[in-house]
């Protein structure tokens, strides 16, 4: 029989580097004994490692606080949040943002524009996001250090070339970004990209209101609506990345025309430009504004809302029935849909099979509009907290567009 090869020492080190950071990473300050605890090494091999990453720069140690309890207090680590950060580009349909995002998941710093259609040619979009950019860094402290940057696509990416293949809302095909990208910053940092509803559900269940569960759906959109799946407490987006296109389940055969090009997707009917179209919202309304009048049971919003309440429910009740979640999380403008609706989408509940509809619960989004970003940001910060200090080995020393 064979037996796999036993790791070398350079690997085992290598694994607890990486463990050691990741727990830092997303559980933030602990004590060395914490750390012994959770990663069952034994103490003088934790000193050794957060010594290690200490001298990377990507801890800090601080003194002990308090002396409660038995025995000698131990030392805290914590992330450099404000020396080690990545970029985070969420490329939305109504707004293009972009964060710094600290070591341990911390806002840095933020700049958004709000986008119109004629922003989504591609050029454009590359110009806005050089000046986002760069008035971001222009803040940046010299002595920080870019370890990668992440960007979330409202669309289906291709994992092994950074190629957008569809973005309907933004009306992208096959668009090579990380190619765009790489020449627009003119960097070597390593740039992933990753689709919207995915980077929002892993954010939501690493930092957010899905925190420690294991079977997850998050629901995202504001002109398109995208969702991202986890169970077992892994992301579910099948075979090529392209999977939990939930916005593009076919509700309506008869329905109105998708920017897919199919009839009758969720999108075509819980959208926001729907459900301005589907209320007969005077010319110039926002979302909130028909929220606000359905709410205050002015009689032009009820009909077309309890339209797009059975509309949502729909879709809610068939993943319920497919994947059996424990929590359905709705973000962007499907969070204030879900609020406004609430009542109406429990009631439609009971139309699930019995046992999945009992066990699933719904709420809103931990992180705000914050979901995508730091999403994005956990997948720049992936491979450092794989490989720690090889990976910090490989990165080019700064990160400035080029003048
Ligand atoms: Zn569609």
């Amino acid at each position: 029989m064979d037996r796999p090869s036993p790791a070398t020492q350079d690997e085992v080190r290598r694994h607890n580097l990486s463990s050691l950071l990741r727990l830092v990473h997303v559980r933030g300050p602990a004590s060395r004994a914490d750390l012994t605890a959770l990663t069952g090494l034994n103490r003088s091999t934790v000193k050794a490692l957060t010594e290690d990453l200490v001298s990377a720069g990507l801890l800090r140690e601080s003194a002990p606080v308090g002396t409660g309890g038995a025995g000698r207090p131990s030392i805290t680590v914590e992330p450099e949040s404000e020396l080690v950060y990545v970029l985070a580009l969420d490329i939305g349909v109504e707004h293009l943002t972009v964060v710094r995002v600290g070591l341990g998941g911390v806002v840095l710093d933020r700049r958004e524009l709000a986008q119109a259609p004629k922003d989504y040619e591609l050029r454009r979009t590359l110009k806005r996001l050089e000046k986002l950019v760069g008035s971001l860094l222009a803040d940046t402290p010299r002595k920080a250090r870019c370890v990668g940057i992440g960007v979330g696509v409202p669309g289906g990416v291709s994992n092994d070339d950074g190629t957008v293949r569809f973005a309907p809302n933004l009306g992208w095909t096959d668009v090579p970004f990380r190619e765009h990208l790489t020449s627009l910053l003119g960097t070597a940092l390593p740039i992933d990209i990753g689709n919207d509803g995915d980077l929002g559900a892993r954010a939501e269940h690493l930092r957010g209101a899905a925190r420690g569960l294991t079977d997850v759906i998050y629901l995202a959109g504001e002109v398109g609506v995208g969702g991202g799946i986890i169970l077992g407490g892994r992301p579910v987006a099948g075979h090529g990345g392209y999977g939990g296109e939930v916005g593009h389940m076919s509700i309506d055969p008869k329905g109105l025309t998708c920017r897919c090009g199919r009839r009758g997707c969720w999108e075509t009917e819980i959208g926001d430009q729907a459900v301005l179209a589907l209320t007969g919202a005077p010319p110039g309304a926002t979302l909130e504004h028909v929220l606000a009048a359905y709410a205050a049971g002015e009689r032009w919003a009820q009909p077309g809302m309890r339209r797009v309440a059975r509309s949502l429910s729909l879709g809610v009740v068939n993943l319920v029935n497919i994947f059996n979640p424990q929590l359905i999380l709705f973000g962007g403008a499907v969070r204030n849909l879900y609020v406004a609706l609430q009542p109406l989408i429990h009631e439609a509940l009971k139309e699930a099979l019995q046992a999945p509809g009992e066990q699933v619960r719904l709420g809103v989004a931990g992180l705000g509009d914050d979901s995508v970003a730091i999403g994005a940001a956990e997948l720049a910060f992936s491979r450092l907290l794989d490989d720690p200090l090889g990976t910090l080995g490989r990165l080019p020393s700064t990160l400035r567009l080029p003048a």
